[in-house]
């Protein structure tokens, strides 16, 4: 089921067994709609994760030795439908979740999160993204990458699930704008404004986040294929991650596309898994004390 890999990422450090986090990729791209490219993402995440070569994390003073991480690989997708992929998705993330694991999904593209997410009972979703990927069905196909959040609404419904940082949506995806969070209104009014509207819109339960980099401003993170002007900061993601990580029950990064990067999405990429772990890492430990 998994393909062997030469670069594990960086933090991988334990057996499948011994692991808290599990790590895999999902190399597909077979309904991008501007560039494709995105199967290569896992590949070049990890690759260029040893860019961050410390081993210790100095904004918690953690030592990443400490957390039990596991990279198992890439699943192997790129033949598949759209519809047998996302399946194939689902079935190791429940595999993970029965085993105890908190599942960390490197796309691909937007396509792939639905099988992760919706592993899941009883929990919210939140998306990061330029787009709100609500259409039901787009070019004859409803596992399309604008249509992965419809699929997860589909199974926790609307009241479940909220967009943010969006700033590129079709009229018709969206007759409400209760859910939506724009880039514009996060400069506007803040990111803690945005962290308290996220906690007072959204039920207090589990939380998976599906991190689409183009969600982060192409400044940042060129290296995706539909970029959108007036994008989010790094440093507003990583607030968004820090305030919901004690919630968290899994999380992915998607849309990382390297034949067109600079060599800095994929770096940013890496880090933004590393601080979502880290930062999950610490809060359960706090929880337990
Ligand atoms: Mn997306
Ligand atoms: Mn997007």
């Amino acid at each position: 089921m998994i393909h062997p890999i030469h670069n594990r990422f960086y933090m991988s450090n334990c057996s499948y067994d011994d692991a808290r986090y599990v790590m895999f990729g999902v190399p597909y791209d077979r309904t991008a709609t501007f560039r494709k490219g995105t199967r290569y993402g896992p590949t070049g995440i990890r690759v260029d994760s040893i860019a961050h070569f410390e081993k210790y994390l100095v904004e918690y003073g953690l030592d990443l030795d400490d957390i039990p991480v596991y990279d198992a690989g890439n699943l192997d997708v790129e033949k598949l439908t759209t519809a047998q992929m996302v399946r194939k998705v689902n079935l190791y993330t429940r595999k993970l979740l029965k085993h105890g694991k908190f599942p960390v999904m490197m796309g691909g593209e937007h396509s792939v999160s639905p099988g992760v997410a919706t592993a899941f009972d009883d929990i919210v979703v939140l998306g990061i993204d330029a787009h709100s990927d609500f259409r039901d069905i787009y070019e004859g196909d409803k596992n399309n990458h604008g249509c992965a959040m419809k699929r997860i609404v589909d199974k926790f419904g609307e009241r479940r699930v909220m967009w943010v940082g969006v700033r590129a949506v079709s009229e018709e995806e969206h007759k409400s704008k209760a859910r939506l969070i724009t880039s514009f209104d996060i400069q506007k009014n803040g990111i803690d404004w945005t962290i308290d509207r996220i906690n007072r819109t959204l039920p207090k339960k589990k939380m998976y986040l599906t991190l689409d980099i183009d969600g982060i401003d192409p400044a940042y993170a060129p290296g995706t294929g539909t970029p959108e002007a007036f994008g989010m900061t790094p440093f507003d993601t990583k607030s968004i991650i820090d305030a919901f990580a004690p919630r968290l029950v899994g999380f992915d990064v998607v849309e990382v596309s390297p034949p067109i990067d600079n060599g800095t999405t994929t770096v940013l990429a890496a880090r933004l898994i590393t601080e979502a772990i880290a930062a999950h890492y610490l809060a359960s430990k706090k929880s337990q004390r």
